[in-house]
């Protein structure tokens, strides 16, 4: 939209329908949320109406606080908006207090309008630009938080709740990130900008991976298990009988085919030297099929969707029979980021430059005795769901329907 880069923002009756219709339904609607605060909701409008950002990136500066300070300008230089980057705690358990002390600085710093932001994992406060000195010290005094995450630090750690709700979870991923942030030669790079670029952190409890840390963390802690999972065959035959579980699907949608189905024993047997660990048998028929009895760590390291040379997934490094053990190796790579990437290049962009021996080296001096995983190993990390082909049709139908509804366009 070629326009859309000149600095009139004109903001028409049309473009504002487009909010409305965004608030119909029996949903929460964001529109009707931040209607009643004082962003400006007109350039939003405009925003989508264009389907182009209303704004330019900008700076702003407070004193003594060296990141996580964002600033923004509208393309007509009209309005400015600044907003702060604290930090969560673990698994994002907020508690009630905690909440009404974020809303007080919110409304008397900022303009009534705090984000979670997905997968940052920080909590973004908008606030008011002549307000910002003494907003940092409110977060301080009041909420116990800082300001930071954002630039050439680390950016605020992100764990799934792990074993708090879920049940599949492997280890307990809130103290492991707790461990690494609270560790003093972590701790001092949370707002100081001594990186090249950036550096990420993430938690997942198990191999569905909910924090994404296998494709947008340099350092990935993935609950996992050796061999196959473990099999109630009792239970398993009782949810079969009573048509909960198809057998059939469990073999189908087994990536790897590690599933076979004796239907004269009603018995699956699964082969653990073929599992992926794709989680699907265990959502599947949890609880009569769950993860193996003898669990790990798997420690990845390099994933990012933004970098020099285009996004990638993790490298695996090793299987941790704990998450503290990782601390020497992570440190040493940290170290060897700082001393050898150029500016702008992640911790992949290393690897991809100077070979994963970069990794290979420090794993074998700083953890001796795990068994390691290489690119071209037979030691793989799979993680993630796999959608059924019906699914993955069902979910391209929908999305070629909002394109269709929303800009009259015939979809990817
Ligand atoms: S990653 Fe696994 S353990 Fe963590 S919340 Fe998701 S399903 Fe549960």
């Amino acid at each position: 939209m070629s326009s859309a880069g000149k600095m009139e923002q004109n903001v028409t009756d049309k473009d504002m329908g487009m909010l409305d219709s965004l608030e119909k339904g029996p949903w929460p609607s964001h529109i009707t949320e931040l209607k009643k605060t004082k962003y400006p909701v007109e350039y939003y409008a405009w925003g989508i109406a264009h389907k182009y950002s209303p704004w330019y990136s900008g700076s702003f500066r407070v004193k003594y606080v060296f990141s996580g300070i964002l600033a923004r300008r509208s393309r007509d230089g009209k309005v400015s908006e600044t907003h702060f980057r604290t930090f969560s705690p673990a698994g994002r358990f907020l508690s009630t207090s905690y909440l009404r002390k974020l809303v007080e600085v919110a409304d008397n710093y900022g303009i009534g309008l705090v984000e979670f932001a997905g997968n940052t994992g920080s909590i973004v406060i908008n606030i008011q630009s002549e307000k910002a000195d003494s907003a940092v010290d409110a977060i301080r005094a009041i909420m116990g938080s800082d300001v930071g995450g954002s630039g050439d630090t680390f950016r605020e750690f992100y764990a799934c709740p792990g074993q708090a709700l879920c049940e599949y979870a492997l280890y307990d991923t809130m103290q492991a990130m707790d461990f690494f942030r609270s560790n003093p030669q972590i701790y001092k790079y949370l707002n100081t900008q001594m990186f090249p670029y950036k550096l990420k952190f993430k938690f997942s409890g198990c191999p569905l991976d909910c924090a994404t840390s296998n494709a947008r963390s340099d350092f990935s802690f993935i609950g996992t298990w050796v061999g196959a999972p473990y099999v109630d065959e009792a239970a398993l035959r009782v949810m079969i009988e009573s048509g909960k579980v198809d057998p059939k699907e469990l073999v189908a949608r087994c990536p790897s085919g590690a599933i076979s189905w004796d239907n004269e024993k009603r018995e699956i047997k699964i082969d653990g030297s073929k599992c992926l660990k794709a989680m699907n048998c265990i959502k599947q028929a949890f609880p009569a099929i769950k993860p193996g009895k003898d669990r790990r760590i798997a420690l990845l390291v390099g994933s990012h969707a933004q970098a020099h040379y285009g996004p990638r997934l993790s490298w695996g490094v090793a299987l941790l029979d704990n998450y503290q053990e990782a601390m020497p190796f992570v440190l040493k790579t940290i170290d060897t980021y700082v001393d050898n990437a150029p500016r702008r290049h992640r911790l992949a962009d290393l690897i991809l430059r100077k070979g994963y021996r970069v990794i290979s080296d420090i794993a074998q001096q700083t953890l001796p005795d795990k068994p390691k995983a290489t690119p071209s190993s037979h030691l793989r990390f799979t993680t993630g769901v796999v959608l059924s082909e019906d699914e993955r049709q069902e979910y391209a139908e929908w999305s070629k329907g909002l394109l269709k509804e929303y800009y009259n366009e015939g979809g990817v």
